[in-house]
């Protein structure tokens, strides 16, 4: 039988004062991956987990791990935790939900005596939003992991120009770590991993659903520097037949990749198609026939089956476009990302978790990316709890009701208490 065990949502609602405090800049919060906001945040979470009396450590390259010891500590861990790290001018939730909702659990747990079968820890992962600081994705949690490739330290921040490497000595870290193979966090030593996280999205918040339980993280094909190749001839001069309109030739294939992505969510495939960027180059102009065109097409699933359906008929209609308006493509180079299933024995724990608690909540595809997805790279079970907010996220405008956090928090320590059994 479980004791009752009550989240310290107290601490996590003045933490989250504290890191804004710390961290706002005038509009937003901005906590650099690697830089001041993000040490700032690992500081005030690292001294409220040793006020508690958790083992508090930094691992070589910086990921906070707060431990709350279990009766086995050979056990496998129970991890819990998301980033601290931020956009510049984000939100106080984006990452620091995960990491207080995990600190919460424990400091619930250890206030009411409860000592775990196994270890229940939390990871303050570094450099979760490294994607808009550093061309290299999740570095803290592949670091811990040992899945960061020791080239990818010599990769440089865009604002700073100094490498990966460079930032993480100026924060006193190591990145030998990584050069030696090193593994903060393994299949062999962590039973599963938990990360709590704002929806960033507007699904929860339309149906009135408190939490969401993640089904997969989504993986993607894109195309980054897509171009098509016509002639500019003079508007008025140039008939329909002698035309080879760059513009008209890309708006005919966004149109009927954008129809056959209805087609295909119709038939029940779940995926998210979007042209970021679909324009004429400095050269277009007033009574110009655009001679060339420009894309980017990003393509998301949790089922690679249904990206590669979509990118498919992309291939085919290309073919097509080109023959009968006299353009040419040049796709380049498609880059892509392998999809993360989070594991199917948390989801339904979530789901007991949630339904005992009688917390309203769906199962849903996570949007974006997230440090959980490495974790499954990795081989470890994984998990993800979303939690309603309003206005998106990654704008300074971010938000989340503490009731909701609570909620999610009631579900996040009754589901590590079983765990931890
Ligand atoms: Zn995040």
């Amino acid at each position: 039988m479980l004791p009752n065990l009550t989240p310290d949502t107290a601490l996590a609602e003045r933490l989250f004062d504290e890191l804004r405090a710390a961290t706002h800049d005038g509009v937003g919060i901005t906590r650099e991956a690697y830089g001041p906001g993000e040490a700032k945040a690992h500081a005030i979470v690292g001294a409220a987990a040793a006020q508690l009396g958790l083992e508090a450590r930094h691992d070589p390259i910086g990921n906070l791990v707060m431990t709350l010891p279990g009766s086995d500590r050979a056990a496998k861990r129970v991890l819990l935790g998301s980033h601290l790290d931020s956009v510049k001018t984000g939100g106080n939730y984006d990452g620091a939900a995960g990491v207080l909702a995990g600190l919460a659990a424990i400091a619930g747990m250890k206030r009411a005596g409860f000592v775990p079968a196994r270890d229940v820890a939390v990871v303050a992962v570094r450099a979760e939003e490294a994607g808009s600081w550093f061309p290299v994705s999740y570095p803290g949690s592949r670091g811990a992991l040992g899945l960061l490739k020791p080239e990818e330290l010599a990769l440089r921040r865009q604002d700073s120009g100094r490498t990966l490497a460079e930032h993480m000595r100026e924060e006193g870290f190591d990145p030998g770590f990584v050069e030696r193979g090193g593994r903060t966090f393994s299949a062999e030593d962590t039973a599963a991993f938990l990360e709590l996280h704002i929806e960033q999205g507007p699904v929860l918040d339309a149906e009135g659903i408190a939490v969401g339980i993640v089904t997969g993280i989504p993986g993607s094909r894109r195309l980054r520097k897509a171009r098509v190749i016509g002639e500019y001839n003079h508007s008025g001069a140039t008939p329909r037949k002698y035309r080879r309109d760059a513009a008209i030739a890309l708006a005919e294939l966004a149109h009927r990749v954008d129809e056959r992505w209805a087609r295909l969510e119709a038939m029940g495939h779940a995926l998210v198609c979007t042209f970021c960027v679909l324009e004429t180059t400095e050269e277009a102009g007033f009574t110009k026939i655009a001679g060339e065109a420009r894309f980017q097409l990003d393509v998301r699933s949790v089922n690679p089956r249904s990206v590669d359906a979509l990118m498919e008929t992309l291939y085919e209609i290309v073919p097509e476009i080109e023959a009968r308006r006299g353009v040419r493509f040049e796709l380049g180079a498609e880059t892509s990302s392998r999809a993360a299933p989070m594991d199917a024995a948390i989801q339904q724990g979530l789901t007991r978790a949630a339904a005992s608690l009688g917390v309203s909540h769906r199962a849903m595809a996570s949007g974006g990316g997230h440090d959980a997805a490495a974790f499954v790279q990795a081989g470890i079970p994984a998990g993800m709890l979303f939690v309603r907010n309003q206005n998106g996220s990654h704008n300074p405008n971010e938000a989340m009701r503490m009731e909701d956090f609570r909620s999610a928090c009631a579900v996040v320590t009754r589901w590590a208490a079983e765990m931890a059994q």
